[in-house]
């Protein structure tokens, strides 16, 4: 199957914050950067769908200034150009199951060797089977990166109402949660007054497939990491606001 990787995915992601005076974020991330010594690390963000890894990544991405790469945006732009791997994917996708391993493995081999994830990267949705894991850490040693997993522990019920709570703008993509980023009003969007949309995969028949595929596919993935010798954190993803999670991230990892 012949692909290439959407150029606004690499644009959006290399994109930097203006320059200004520094904020505590970015004091932490030149922190990183100094006593992370030689080796820059790979943030395997990894949890249940409705776990909050999009959320987290989006956060960490600016604390510590370096790519947030999600495969299922990455997959979502890929549909959008309609064509017949685009299609094969969309209905993958809508069913709630995974796509062939050698379709994220080089989207992600792509990505990860542009300049901008060369200080460190963060991957949202990636790895997500055992294939997955093992051509990621190979590439990992290769070029020199420290794998880091952070799991972020939630309960299924609490990820059922979570999903099912989601909603997306059409127009500008803005996310929103009713329960923990509710929208003014709870069916338009506040930037653009258009009406919010449920993803395809987002209903609940698709989530309960998503879930067992979770189970099925992913979970052992933790395992292969700990055998793998790679720092595994465990983070309660349960309880709390995306900033209290967060924090608790940081202070697994050190950062405070
Ligand atoms: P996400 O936005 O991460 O929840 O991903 C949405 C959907 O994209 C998943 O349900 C899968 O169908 C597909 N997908 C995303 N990442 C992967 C991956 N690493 N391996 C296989 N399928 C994936």
């Amino acid at each position: 199957m012949e692909m290439t990787l959407g150029s606004s995915a690499s644009e959006e992601s290399a994109r930097r914050a203006p320059h200004r005076a520094l904020t505590e974020a970015e004091d932490l991330s030149v922190d990183l950067m100094q006593n992370a010594g030689s080796t820059p690390k790979a943030l395997i963000l990894f949890g249940p769908p409705g776990s909050g890894k999009g959320t987290q990544a989006k956060l960490l991405k600016e604390t510590l200034s370096i790519p947030h790469i999600s495969t299922g945006d990455m997959l979502r732009e890929r549909i959008a150009s309609d064509d017949s791997l685009g299609l094969q994917l969309k209905e993958l996708m809508h069913a709630g199951r995974l796509v062939p391993d050698d379709v994220v493995n080089r989207l992600v081999e792509e990505r990860i060797s542009l300049p901008d994830c060369s200080g460190g990267f963060i991957l949202d949705g990636y790895p997500r089977t055992h294939q997955q894991a093992e051509v990621l850490d190979r590439r990992l040693h290769e070029r020199g990166f420290e794998p880091v997993v952070i799991h972020l522990k939630v309960d299924y019920t609490k990820v059922i109402a979570r999903i099912a709570g989601r909603r997306q703008c059409p127009v500008c993509g803005t996310l929103y949660s009713l329960t923990s980023n509710p929208p003014r009003n709870p069916e338009f969007c506040d930037l653009d007054g258009a009406a919010l949309v449920i993803r395809d995969d987002d209903r609940e028949s698709v989530i309960r497939e998503r879930l067992e595929a979770y189970e099925r596919q992913t979970r052992p993935v933790l395992d292969f990491f700990a055998a793998s010798g790679a720092a595994v954190h465990e983070v309660d993803g349960h309880e709390g606001s995306p900033q209290e999670i967060l924090h608790r991230i940081r202070s697994v990892m050190g950062w405070e």
